[in-house]
C-alpha cells in the first residue's frame, strides 16, 4: 500500500493522539528539517519531511514503524539534532521519528555499574547524574550539553576523553531496538563481560540509524576518578608541540585527554581569552590526568618539566574546578571563535594514525595553500582525531566557491587515506561523506555492508540515502 505523504501525519495522528504529531502547515516542521550540519556541505534535492513524530515509548516507536513499513513511508530517526553529517534529515521525505520525549533515566546501578536510559537522554544529564552517586560515564562529545544518548550509540560517538577512556561502543552494554516494520529486539547484555552469539550490539552502535531506532540502552559505567589535574602547554609550532607528545607517550604516561591546536586557531582565540598567549605562540597542548590525587601533583609537575624540555614557552597547571575551567576555556573556544570570524567553516574530522599527525599537518597546510582556502586545526591528539576547519569567507553557495570547497574536501580525504587514516573520527558518514566512501573502502566492502543494511531493512525505508553510496557497478569476486 502506498500512501501520499500528507496523509502519513493524520493516520500517525490517529495513532498517537494528535498533539505528538507535527505536520504541514506547523511552523515547528522546519526544525526537523535542518540539524547542526554546514548547509553548504548538504546535496541539493533533499526533500523535506512530511511530518515528525513526538514519540513517548517503544510501544510508539514500534507502531510508527509498522505503520511507515506497510505504507511505504521513509522514516528518520532523530535525537537532538546536533549532527553535523545530516544524519538525521530526511533525503526522500517521510517521517521524523524524534525520540526528545524518551527521556527517563530508568536505572542507576552501582552494585552493577550500569544505568538503564532512555534514547532522549541527553549525554551532559545524564553525566551528572551518574556523578552525583559517585559514578562516571566517560564519553564527552564537545556537544554533551546537547546531543542525546541514542544519538551518541547511533554515531558512536566520541570526545576528548576517548584517549583514555574509549568511545561511545565501549560504553553500550546493551541495546532494545525497534526495527523497520515494528518488530522488537533486545540485544546485548547487562554484565562487564559476555561473548554469547554475534556481537549485535557492535553493528547497531555507529548504524547512524539505518539499521533500527534504539529505544533502551543499558551502559557501562565506572567508577569517578577522585581526581583530576589539567595541564596547559604552549609551544612555538605544532612540530615542537608534537614532538613533546610524542616523548610524554614515549615514557608511558596515559593522559584521559590530549588536545592539540595550532597556530590559526590561537590567533583566532586570542582575543576573547582571559589567558595573554606568549608572544610566539604557534600551538597548545591541553592535558588532563586523573586518578588517585596523592599521586597526580607529582605526575603533572614532571608532564610540566618534560614540555619545557621539548621547549614548551609557558606551561600552567590547575587543580580546583574553576582553574580547570580556566584552562578549557582557550580550547573551548577555538570553535565559536572560528565560527564568528568567518561566513562559513567546514569542519572535516579526520583521524590519522597517531605517529603521522605530523605529516597529516604539513599536508593539510599543503592543501589549504593549493586550494586558497584558510584552515585552523584542533583536535584530539591522542587519537590523531584533527577537526580541520575550513574558512571560508565567500558565499559558499556560489558554484566556483563549491567547487574550491569540494576540492580542498577531496584532497583532505585523499591525503588521509594515503596515511592509513580514516574519513571520520567521530561524526560519522551521514550524508555529506557518503560519496566519499570509496576513496577509503574498496567496492566489495560497501557491497557487504548494503547486504547487512538490507538484512535489517530490505524494502530500504529506514533512514535511506544515508552512510553507503549508490552501486557504482556490478560487484564480482
Ligand atoms: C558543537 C558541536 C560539537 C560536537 N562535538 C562532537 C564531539 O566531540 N564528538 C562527536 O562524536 N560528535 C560531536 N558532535 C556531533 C554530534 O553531537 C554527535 O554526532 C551526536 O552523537 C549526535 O547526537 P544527537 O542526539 O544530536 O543525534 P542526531 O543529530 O539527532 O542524529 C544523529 C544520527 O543518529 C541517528 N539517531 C539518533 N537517535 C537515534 C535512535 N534513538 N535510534 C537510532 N538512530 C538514532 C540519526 O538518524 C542520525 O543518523 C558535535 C556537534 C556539535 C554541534
Amino acid at each position: 500500500m502506498s500512501t501520499r505523504s500528507a496523509d502519513i501525519a493524520e493516520i500517525l495522528g490517529r495513532e498517537l493522539g494528535a498533539g505528538r504529531v507535527i505536520g504541514a502547515g506547523d511552523d515547528r516542521l522546519a526544525d526537523y528539517g535542518r540539524d547542526e550540519t554546514t548547509p553548504a556541505m548538504l546535496p541539493e534535492g533533499l526533500v523535506p519531511p512530511a511530518c515528525a513524530v513526538l514519540c513517548e515509548d517503544a510501544d510508539e516507536v514500534a507502531a510508527v514503524l509498522r505503520i511507515c513499513a506497510e505504507r511505504a513511508v521513509p522514516v528518520t530517526p532523530r535525537g537532538a539534532g546536533s549532527g553535523m553529517v545530516g544524519g538525521a534529515l530526511p533525503v526522500r521525505g517521510g517521517v521524523v521519528l524524534s525520540t526528545e520525549r524518551m527521556q527517563r533515566i530508568l536505572e542507576i546501578s552501582s552494585d552493577d555499574l550500569v544505568a538503564v536510559v532512555e534514547p532522549g537522554v541527553i549525554t551532559g544529564q545524564l553525566q551528572e547524574a551518574v556523578e552525583a552517586q559517585g559514578l562516571f560515564y566517560p564519553p564527552d562529545p564537545a556537544s554533551l550539553a546537547m546531543c542525546s544518548i541514542g544519538g551518541n550509540a547511533a554515531t558512536n560517538a566520541g570526545g576528548p576523553r576517548a584517549f583514555k577512556y574509549g568511545v561511545t561502543r565501549e560504553y553500550i552494554l546493551g541495546l532494545d531496538v525497534a526495527l523497520m516494520g515494528g518488530e522488537r529486539l533486545r540485544v546485548g547484555r547487562r554484565t562487564a563481560k559476555g561473548v554469547t552469539g554475534y556481537d549485535l550490539v557492535a553493528g547497531f552502535v555507529g548504524s547512524e540509524g539505518t539499521f533500527g531506532v534504539t529505544t533502551q540502552l543499558t551502559v557501562k559505567l565506572l567508577p569517578l576518578p577522585p581526581g583530576v589535574s589539567t595541564l596547559l602547554a604552549v609551544f612555538a609550532d605544532v612540530r615542537a608541540a608534537s614532538d613533546a607528545i610524542a616523548a610524554l607517550l614515549g615514557r608511558g604516561i596515559r593522559p584521559r585527554v590530549l588536545e592539540l591546536a595550532d597556530r590559526a586557531s590561537i590567533d583566532h582565540v586570542r582575543k576573547r581569552s582571559r589567558y595573554r598567549f606568549p608572544d610566539g605562540a604557534g600551538a597548545i597542548v591541553l592535558l588532563e590526568v586523573d586518578g588517585d590525587p596523592d599521586a597526580l601533583d607529582a605526575q603533572v609537575l614532571r608532564i610540566g618539566q618534560d614540555c619545557e624540555r621539548h621547549g614548551a614557552l609557558d606551561v600552567l597547571v590547575a587543580q580546583s574546578p574553576t582553574e580547570r575551567r580556566a584552562l578549557w576555556e582557550a580550547r573551548r573556544q577555538i570553535s565559536p571563535s572560528l565560527r564568528e570570524a568567518h561566513r562559513t567553516k567546514i569542519n572535516e574530522d579526520l583521524c590519522v594514525p597517531r605517529g603521522a599527525i605530523g605529516e597529516m599537518l604539513a599536508r593539510v597546510d599543503r592543501v589549504s595553500a593549493e586550494v586558497g582556502l584558510p584552515v585552523a586545526v584542533f583536535g584530539h591528539a591522542g587519537d590523531g582525531n584533527l577537526h580541520v576547519n575550513l574558512l571560508v569567507d565567500d558565499d559558499p553557495a556560489d558554484p566556483a566557491v563549491k567547487a574550491q570547497i569540494a576540492d580542498a574536501v577531496g584532497r583532505l580525504f585523499a591525503e588521509t587515506v594515503a596515511l592509513r587514516g580514516t574519513l571520520t573520527g567521530e561524526h560519522g558518514v551521514g550524508l555529506t561523506k557518503r560519496d566519499h566512501m570509496g576513496v577509503e573502502q574498496d567496492e566489495r566492502v560497501l557491497e557487504w555492508q548494503r547486504r547487512w543494511k538490507a538484512m535489517w531493512d530490505p524494502a530500504d525505508l529506514l533512514n535511506p540515502g544515508k552512510v553507503l553510496p549508490a552501486r557504482r557497478r556490478a560487484c564480482t569476486e
